[in-house]
């Protein structure tokens, strides 16, 4: 019997897809830089469809690319041209299987989406807090696969932080349960850790228990404008000290950034008469509530502001006005689309290396490219910047296209020169594949093709991606 009726009699032939529009969707990732091909897509709605599915793709050495809610940024979720592979979606695997409040953990099946996780949570009074402007989209099986990070890292750290415990069909069809809600477990190698940022290319990630944690009172945020890096970098601390674990996120944003909102969001409310240099989004989660959250704002940057650490400031009077400000944030990637396009960067480095960073890339890439306008924002707290390369005016777009290479090339060795990760929070995908090569050690590269081999012999978990 041929693959496709094998599987089509094993999950259900309305679960696997062969006909051209039905499969459309699966193919291009959300960025539309990339475009495959498939044998079929299949959506297995358990664990053991999974590994059924994945058992007989081993037997004919037929890749799998897994793929949750395809907002993946590096082409990770899409398969290559040659249409032999099987794309696995988990999109009907979104149960959530238990919550267990006395020891604050949630199970839950790959294909749930993010925010289904976090109204779960929140109706029993807890908080999961990994947040990205894609949650309403994104799957926790692709935010494990690429460790995602998002606003909230500062104070809970990465999806892999946020882990417990996993369940995961392996490359042959093997399931391995290691789906444990503890926090101290020392029995040898924490073989989870193999899965998470994985992007796919070891096994199917199918469960996943979470930490959860006691949903604050209230969160709300400020704005504080200075004129350099270094000065928002001290603010960091600042506002660190007096906060401790109460501030969750600490995010900048360029004056190219803010203009930019400007011309492409009008309806959107700049925060201060003139833009300013530098503007930071200062959130605090506040378990007392937002009368002693606002105060502590207003004391702290009330401070900075008196002996001239900051140049102005904005608290937030509400949770409305905190959501207006994160709008202001968030709106900032659709800004760029909406100004025709942009070479993109998520790097990270240590908060101190920043500001030499950025002064230095900018005034390097400026030299060499006089049509380019740095649209510089991200998570600042976390070390991660989104360093992305727009254009001054419209009618350079093509130059930018066409320098593209050249200008990933001097980003990212700049980012290698001062020790910092050229993908902090997106994953390699295909997009990073081949560039990674020139920064990681020779070392630190046969190691990771050691595990692959180790787990994916055949090389049937999505091949072509990471390495
Ligand atoms: C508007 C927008 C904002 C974003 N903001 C952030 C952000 O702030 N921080 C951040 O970290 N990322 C961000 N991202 C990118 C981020 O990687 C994805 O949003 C998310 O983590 C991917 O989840 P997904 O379900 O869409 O995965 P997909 O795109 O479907 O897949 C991503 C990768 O994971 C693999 N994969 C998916 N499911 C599984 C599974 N069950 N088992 C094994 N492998 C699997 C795929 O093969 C692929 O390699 C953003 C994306 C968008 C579009």
């Amino acid at each position: 019997m041929d693959l496709i009726s094998d599987l089509r009699g094993a999950i259900g032939a309305e679960r696997v897809l062969t006909a051209a529009a039905d499969c459309a969707p699966y193919l291009t990732d959300w960025r539309r830089r990339y475009t495959g091909t498939a044998r079929a897509v299949v959506l297995p709605a358990s664990t053991a469809e999974v590994a059924t599915v994945v058992t007989r793709c081993a037997r004919e050495r037929v890749a799998v690319v897994p793929q949750g809610g395809n907002t993946g940024l590096v082409g990770g979720a899409t398969p290559d041209d040659s249409g032999t592979a099987i794309v696995l979606s988990t999109r009907r695997m979104s149960r959530i299987r238990a919550l267990d409040c006395a020891n604050q953990t949630i199970t839950v099946e790959a294909g749930c989406v993010l925010q289904q996780i976090q109204d779960a949570a929140r109706d029993r009074d807890l908080l999961f807090p990994l947040s990205l402007a894609a949650e309403g989209s994104c799957t926790i099986g692709g935010n494990l696969s690429t460790n995602a990070g998002g606003t909230q890292v500062l104070r809970y750290g990465n999806t892999r932080d946020l882990t417990l415990g996993l369940e995961v069909v392996l490359a042959d069809g093997q399931v391995w349960d290691g789906l444990r809600g503890l926090r101290k477990d020392n029995t040898g190698y924490d073989l989870k850790q193999l899965f998470i940022g994985a992007e796919g290319t070891l096994g199917v990630i199918c469960a996943a228990t979470l930490r959860l944690f006691p949903a604050p009172r209230a969160t709300i945020t400020a704005l504080a404008a200075a004129a350099s890096l270094e000065q928002m970098v001290a603010l960091l601390a600042r506002v660190g000290r007096a906060g401790g674990p109460a501030l969750t996120a600490f995010e900048v944003m360029s004056a190219s950034s803010l203009r930019l909102l400007a011309a492409e969001h009008p309806e959107l409310r700049q925060p201060f008469a003139a833009v300013p240099p530098w503007t930071v989004l200062v959130e605090l989660s506040d378990h007392d509530g937002e009368a002693h959250a606002i105060d502590l704002l207003e004391r702290t940057l009330g401070a900075a502001l008196e002996v001239g650490a900051i140049d102005d400031v904005a608290v937030a009077r509400s949770g409305a006005d905190s959501r207006a400000m994160w709008q202001l944030r968030e709106s900032i990637p659709e800004a760029q689309t909406r100004a025709g396009g942009n070479v993109k960067h998520d790097v990270s480095l240590t908060v101190s290396a920043i500001p030499a960073f950025v002064a230095s890339t900018d005034a390097r890439l400026r030299a060499e490219f006089d049509w380019i306008e740095p649209i510089t924002f991200g998570h600042l707290g976390d070390g991660n910047l989104h360093y992305n390369i727009g254009v001054a005016r419209r009618d350079a777009l093509p130059r930018l296209q066409a320098e593209q290479v050249r200008i990933n090339r001097i980003v990212h060795d700049a980012v290698h020169a001062a020790g910092g990760s050229i993908s902090a929070e997106h994953g390699l995908g295909q997009l990073k594949r081949d560039d990674i090569v020139r920064y990681k050690s020779s070392l630190e590269m046969e190691t990771m093709r050691a595990i692959k081999r180790a787990l994916d012999p055949f090389g049937i978990m999505n091949p072509g991606k990471v390495l």
